[in-house]
């Protein structure tokens, strides 16, 4: 199953690759668990959705990875010794195959709601409202990324994207320099302004990453973009850098600045995925398995979306492996069986929590 789907690739906006991966993935997954998955129309996107019952607990998978169209003619799917290579193994193809074997182990699957979306690797436009309203309908929501080097996510930091557009005016560089106003000298300014925004010692990081400026080398340039990626680990400091951001002010005689972009996604954290991981560390000591580790971790996912509805979200639960997003990602074949008991586990262990609470 990994093979074939690793092999269907899934790049997030390739809209016909993409519709074939759901179909291997739809015909495995009800193969395996005897029941077609409904598709769910999001927007422009569709998702698959496997729901046993009234749903409890959410598990929740992405089928689309980074990797453009072709890169499986270079970089096929292959396994040496226990390791498995190939775009996409480790995010997440290998946690979806866990989730649905963790799901086709079950005596009792009454409860539980496996969704799969399409759009993750490209922040979820698409279908973070389904993945909100997924997560709000049930107790808790399980989250089939990989895992830190074997240790959940308990934490995420939230995130913000930010483009600073800054308007001077052109002259010519020769004869005409006063009558300029110069965009990239701007751009100096505004670079270092928001360098001061990072407040690293609560973990707040406000990176510019690509500039652009100027059309040709004798030019006053009379535009200039800046992008900047914002990372911190709570809602104030997102506000905070929002405002910030909001807040540049020109330097050069005649520039102006503009700012598009905003705050993306809170960050997930407190007290629901440390009751959550509490859980899942059980489970694993009465596997046999001994101790289970938990990391926060700088990236975002769709666990931040569903955090932020307020639902107990525990991410990580997907591969052990490595080089997430990197040329050669692989994930261990013989962490997959533990990985899918961890998460039947648990599942079982949270609905019965549940129904005990609840008395049904
Ligand atoms: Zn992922």
């Amino acid at each position: 199953m990994l093979a074939a789907l690793v092999t269907a690739e899934s790049p997030s906006e390739n809209a016909l690759l993409m519709e074939q991966a759901l179909s291997v993935t739809a015909r495995l997954g009800a193969a395996l668990l005897g029941l077609e998955p409904e598709r769910v129309q999001t927007q422009d996107r569709m998702a698959l959705r496997w729901r046993f019952g009234t749903p409890r607990i959410l598990l929740l998978a992405h089928l689309d990875t980074v990797w453009p169209e072709g890169t499986i003619e270079r970089w096929p799917f292959a396994i040496e010794g226990t390791r498995a290579t190939g775009p996409g193994v480790f995010d997440m193809k290998g946690g979806l195959v866990q989730g649905l074997f963790a799901i086709a182990e079950l005596p009792d699957r009454s409860g539980i709601e496996l969704l799969v979306t399409t759009d993750e690797e490209i922040g979820s436009p698409y279908s973070k409202d389904l993945v909100q309203a997924s997560a709000k309908a049930t107790a808790a929501t399980l989250v089939l990324e990989p895992s830190l080097d074997g240790a959940l996510k308990t934490a995420r930091k939230g995130a913000g994207e930010y483009v600073v557009t800054i308007r001077g005016r052109s002259a010519h560089a020769g004869l005409d320099p006063d009558s300029g106003v110069n965009a990239t000298s701007e751009l100096a300014h505004q670079v270092q302004a928001i360098d001061r925004l990072s407040d690293v010692a609560v973990g707040t990081r406000v990176i510019p990453t690509c500039v652009r400026s100027g059309e040709v080398s004798n030019q006053i340039p009379a535009l200039a973009t800046i992008s900047v990626d914002v990372r911190a680990e709570d809602d104030a400091e997102l506000r905070r850098v929002d405002s910030g951001m909001r807040g540049l002010e020109a330097v050069v005689p005649g520039a102006t600045i503009s700012v598009t972009g905003g705050i993306m996604c809170s960050p997930m954290g407190g007290p629901g995925p440390q009751s959550l991981f509490r859980v899942a560390a059980a489970t694993w000591a009465e596997l046999g398995l001994g101790a289970l580790a938990s990391a926060s971790a700088g990236g975002t996912s769709d666990a931040n979306h569903a955090s932020a509805v307020g639902v107990p979200t525990l991410d990580g639960l997907g591969a052990v492996g490595g080089n997430a997003h990197a040329e050669g990602e692989w994930l261990d074949l013989d962490a997959m069986p533990e990985r899918a008991a961890l998460l039947a586990g648990m599942v079982s262990a949270l609905r019965d929590d549940r129904r005990s609470r609840s008395g049904d």
